[in-house]
This record gives structure tokens, sequence and C-alpha cells, in this order.
């Protein structure tokens, strides 16, 4: 059962999202070859204080940490620990915050040092699908249209999508209805109404598609051990378009209320 949410509410999610990439944006900046995981994490963890919201994901299913931290053949879901980023490494940054109750989630690909440009092509075909849906997400589109640009420009550039995981509701609860996969086919699954709000998240590998867990049963790998890209985005379905919640609500002021 999708929630719909009020204005008022995107706006405490709007408040979320921006603590979440605001902080992505100030790890970006701390990852370099030498820092641990586990740093990167208490940086998370510090910024949120400070910032007055409570992180996500620590105690979430259990998960030990506000970061999910996940290197080159990691999916999504690495646990932040002992490791030490390499130049060349790629990793991916994901954690999400609440505010007044509500959730903002939002993750990226950050490369550590100069990486090869067969790295770099993945990251930036993961970020311009990511961007593909969110140009999708008008009312009366389907969820598997939204699934259809992530796949299709992945696919475009040689590349897989994770069928295993998917995007998700978000509102109050940090994963609500419905499941938003980064595959289609278009004009299938629910219609797009507005005042749903959704993390987009799609998870682009190099080789196959096939993921396993590893035994620490949150990291998520490829099977073939290939590279992996996550990117992700909070929107707002709005009767005007796609509001991205970690960015200014882009539509005239005049109509926000429509
Ligand atoms: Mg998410």
């Amino acid at each position: 059962m999708t929630t719909l949410r009020s204005f008022a509410e995107m706006e405490t999610m709007h408040r979320a999202c921006s603590i979440v990439v605001e902080t992505l944006a100030l790890l970006a900046e701390h990852t370099k070859p030498g820092i641990t995981t586990k740093e990167l994490d208490l940086i998370a963890a510090e910024n949120l204080r400070k910032r007055g919201a409570k992180p996500a994901f620590l105690g979430y299913h259990g998960f030990p940490a506000t970061l999910c931290a996940s290197v080159n053949d990691e999916v999504v879901h690495g646990i932040p620990g002992k490791r030490v980023l390499l130049e060349g490494d790629i990793i991916g940054l994901d954690f999400g915050a609440i505010v007044d109750g509500y959730y903002g989630d939002a993750a990226r690909t950050v490369a550590v040092g100069n990486v090869s440009p067969a790295a770099e092509r993945l990251m930036k075909v993961t970020e311009e699908s990511l961007h593909r849906a969110i140009e999708t997400a008008y009312p009366g589109k389907r969820l598997g249209d939204l699934g259809h640009a992530v796949e299709s420009h992945a696919v475009k550039h040689g590349y897989t999508v994770v069928r295993e995981l998917s995007g998700h509701g978000i509102g109050r609860n940090l994963h609500e209805d419905p499941q938003v996969p980064n595959y289609g086919p278009p004009g299938k699954r629910a219609r797009l109404e507005a005042g749903m709000c959704l993390a987009i998240e799609p998870m682009v590998n190099e080789g196959a598609a096939a993921t396993r867990t590893l035994p620490d049963k949150w990291t998520v790998v490829t099977e073939d051990k290939s590279l992996s890209a996550h990117y992700e985005l909070t929107i707002a379905v709005t009767e005007h378009g796609p509001w991205v919640l970690s960015e200014p609500y882009p539509f005239a002021q005049s109509v926000r209320h429509a």
C-alpha cells in the first residue's frame, strides 16, 4: 500500500535528504587513498549529529553502522571497518537520515584517487541512468517506465543492472511500498501519482547481473567479481513533475500547493 505524502511532509523529507547529500559531499572530499571505511562512517555519524539528524541505517535490521561503504565488486550494504582504501578503488557511499520522523536516502559512487577510464565510465553511466529514471517520474507514468529508463541506458553501454535489489518508497519508514526495480518492461506495474516519494537507486555492473551476499549477511557482491556502481536519490512525484528532494523545490512557488 503506497502512502501519498502532503507538501508539508515532502518539505520535511527535503530537510532530511539535503543533510544526506551534503554529508555525501563531505565524505567524497575525505575519500582518498589511506582512509579506512570506518573513518568515513565516523565522519558521516558526526555530521548527522551536528545537523540534528538521526542515522537511518544504524540498527536497521541490526545493521551496525551509519554508512554503507561498498568497494569495487561490492554492490551495496558493505559494512565499514578496517579496510583501507587504495588508489584506483571505487566506493559506493550510501546512507539515510531521519528528521522529525521522516526519512531521506541517497548514495553515490566515488573514485579513490585516480581510477581507470573503465571505472569512470561505469560511474558516469550509472549516474546518468538514475537521472533518466528521475526525468521519467511524472504522474501517469508506470514504475516499469522508471526501471526501463535505467536498464535501457545501462544496457546500451554494455552493462547489466542488478535485479535482486530495488529502489523503494520512503517517508515515515526507510523502506515503504512500492518497490522500484531497475528494469522494465515499460508501461507495466503501478502508475505514478502525485504524492509518491521514491528512493530510486540503480546498481549497475560491469559484468554479469548476478550477485551474492557474503557470510557477514550484509555485503552484496557481484558473482563474477566485476565492478559495480550505485547512485541513489529520493524524489517526490508532484503534479508538476519530479522533485529531487535534496534540491530546492523546482516549480514556481505559486503552484506549490496546487
Ligand atoms: Mg535506498
